[in-house]
């Protein structure tokens, strides 16, 4: 196997192996980092140039950072132009959580509806530059949705692994669509995420679950491209939804390799908002716990449902490094700040809008200034989970008031009933 650019390193006891071999975990179970030569990191100029370029990996909000992501050769790489998502003004979004302005990225804007695509293109193109031929993964909805659309698209074989029940109707649909052999299995998803290990090691088959450190290298491309839409300004925060911990360790990851060479001079704050049904995480933070215990977990944000988050480690040191914070929300909180992010003309997925609910509850207890300079990160696309928006409207979610209900009007159809509703 050729030589690589970049070498895995296990985050638990520092031992390294070569870039391209074939492992997902160190020998002491350790997850592994990614770590990069950085032999010719491009100037933020030169990154600039690419915004004008036609060529399809510099149009790509991934492979324009490529030499700070995946150096590979480009025969492997499978883009569907991920990323480009856009950086929105939130004035009514800043007024709900009690910031003077506020900008909100819409990771929702993906080629399949979710960040996960920036780990996909990476993930699938790590796949053809090892040989294989066949991938599968453990989900929520997001990440099957992706890979299988990327699989079809670069001629792999997808397996998607998904707990039965639990699985928003806009993902599955995309999983089947694409494709993709889906197995839903009884059980939850830390019990499918087991089962897709096992299958991969006995099967051969290529594992893209975030434990696969290149997916985390190619989520990256949020954080870049954040300081990119600013004009490398570094914002004070940067707040996103945590489940698997995948997304907020490459943030971090990110923002400490710019900074490591010299292309930023200060790192943003991290501020991790998880579900209160699903909150590992800030049950260990809050208590200074150096491990972070699994929990069951049950939220309505299906794609932040995950008891037993595979990248606790790496998303505490991030945490660490960027004297980051963590927070939780309940599902009231996360459905009221989804009408509102709705309400604004911006949408987004349940799990997404705890990004917004946690900012609210960051700035009202004084951890984030009222005039900070805040990016939220919005992970996914309103159309993901009908359901749950129908529900909320007209309030039949089980134990959730639908303080901003939109409910249908139902009318007989006479033209004087429509105008007395447009009238008053
Ligand atoms: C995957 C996902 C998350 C959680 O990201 P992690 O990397 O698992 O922490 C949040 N929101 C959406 C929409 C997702 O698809
Ligand atoms: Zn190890």
């Amino acid at each position: 196997m050729s030589h690589a650019p970049f070498h895995l390193a296990c985050v638990a006891c520092a031992a390294t192996f070569p870039g391209l071999e074939l492992r997902y975990r160190c020998d002491c179970g350790g997850v592994l980092d990614v770590v990069h030569a950085f032999a010719d990191a491009p100037s933020l100029g030169d990154l600039d140039a690419r915004l004008a370029s036609k060529a399809p990996l510099d149009r790509s909000g991934v492979w324009r950072f490529r030499e700070l992501i995946l150096p590979v050769d480009a025969q492997h790489v499978a883009t569907r132009r991920e990323g480009n998502t856009g950086l929105y003004d939130a004035p009514s979004l800043a007024t709900y959580t009690g910031l003077a302005a506020l900008r909100l990225k819409h990771e929702g804007e993906n080629p399949t509806g979710s960040f996960k695509d920036r780990g996909m293109t990476t993930g699938v193109t790590m796949a053809r530059a090892l040989g294989m031929t066949r991938v599968a993964c453990a989900s929520t909805g997001n990440t099957s949705a992706s890979m299988a659309a990327y699989a079809a698209a670069a001629g792999l074989e997808a397996f998607v692994f998904i707990p039965e029940g639990k699985i928003a109707y806009g993902k599955l649909s995309q999983a089947l669509a694409y494709g993709a052999r889906t197995v839903q299995i009884e059980g939850d998803f830390d019990a499918a995420m087991d089962l897709v290990q096992q299958v991969c090691a006995a099967a051969g088959v290529y594992l893209l679950n975030s434990v696969n450190p290149f997916r985390i290298e190619g989520q990256k491309a949020i954080g870049f491209e954040i300081l990119q839409d600013l004009d490398w300004r570094v914002p004070d925060w940067i707040v996103l939804p945590g489940g698997n911990l995948g997304n907020s360790t490459a943030l971090a990851k990110g923002m400490a390799e710019l900074h490591a060479l010299g292309l930023i001079d200060r790192l943003p704050r991290v501020a991790v908002v998880q579900a209160a049904g699903a909150n590992p995480l800030y049950t260990a933070w809050r208590s200074g716990a150096e491990t972070v215990e699994p929990v069951r977990a049950h939220t309505v944000a299906t794609a932040i449902q995950i008891g037993n988050p595979v990248s606790w480690q790496k998303c505490l040191r991030g945490l660490r490094q960027t004297d980051g914070v963590v927070t939780e929300v309940d599902d009231q909180a996360i459905l009221d700040a989804k009408a509102m992010v709705d309400a604004a003309g911006i949408g987004a997925e349940p799990a997404s809008c705890a990004t917004v609910a946690g900012l609210k509850r960051l700035v009202g207890e004084g951890v984030i200034a009222p005039d900070a300079d805040v990016v939220g990160i919005l992970t996914g696309h309103l159309l993901k989970d009908p359901d749950v928006v129908v529900g909320y409207h007209q309030d039949g979610l089980e134990g959730i008031t639908a303080t901003y209900a939109n409910a249908p009007v139902k009318v007989r159809g006479a033209l004087d009933e429509v105008l007395a509703l447009l009238g008053g």
